[in-house]
């Protein structure tokens, strides 16, 4: 099971996140002039993601995404080198043009993520960033390369990881975009 290659940074075993991890620096990919982006605090709902919009090192099935709310993100270095992977899309990912790391990605649309960066936690000079807690769009990653046969190992190895796999985000955040639904519709009240 341990041959199922999820991502770099999981394959050997999901490492715990510090308690006094206050934030650090996200650096791309590129040895010359490299994007760096200040994010203030500990990241919130990591998770591994088998969507075909997120960045993810060569070769990994899953990325590793997590969120901060948006005040907490500042470009601190060769932000120039930035730029919109799809200015269509609900995360307005924002890519090195150089490396195509993804660095920070808001959300700024009426959603319920609105006001919300995805950002890959993998990026950190800093260790002590909060664990991935969950994988989401599992299924995903068949519409990126992987045979459907791999299914059954890929779903055992993550909950081998403690990363119980889900085909959508987890229940916890699902029910958070159908909350905010709700109360925009007025079904529900408060
Ligand atoms: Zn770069
Ligand atoms: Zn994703």
């Amino acid at each position: 099971m341990a041959s199922v290659s999820i991502h770099p940074a999981l394959d050997g075993g999901v490492k715990p996140g510090s308690a006094s991890f206050s934030g650090g620096t996200l650096v791309c990919a590129c040895a010359d002039r490299p994007v760096k982006v200040a994010i203030k605090g500990q990241v919130a709902h990591n998770h591994a993601c088998g969507c075909t919009k997120c960045w993810k090192p060569e070769g990994a099935k899953f990325s590793v995404v997590a969120v901060t709310a948006h005040e907490n993100v500042t470009v601190l270095e060769n932000g120039d080198k930035l730029a919109v992977v799809d200015p269509a899309a609900l995360i307005l990912r924002h890519a090195c043009k150089g490396c195509d790391v993804h660095m920070y990605g808001p959300v700024e649309r009426d959603h319920a993520f609105k006001g919300l960066d995805f950002i890959h936690p993998e990026r950190f000079q800093e260790a002590g960033w909060a664990e991935p807690g969950f994988a989401a769009f599992v299924s995903s990653i068949i519409e990126a390369g992987v045979d459907p046969s791999e299914m059954d190992g890929v779903r055992a190895r993550l909950k081998e990881l403690g990363l119980e796999p889900y085909d959508c985000l987890s229940p916890a955040l699902m029910d958070y975009i159908a909350t905010w639904v709700a109360k925009k519709s007025g079904v529900l009240k408060g």
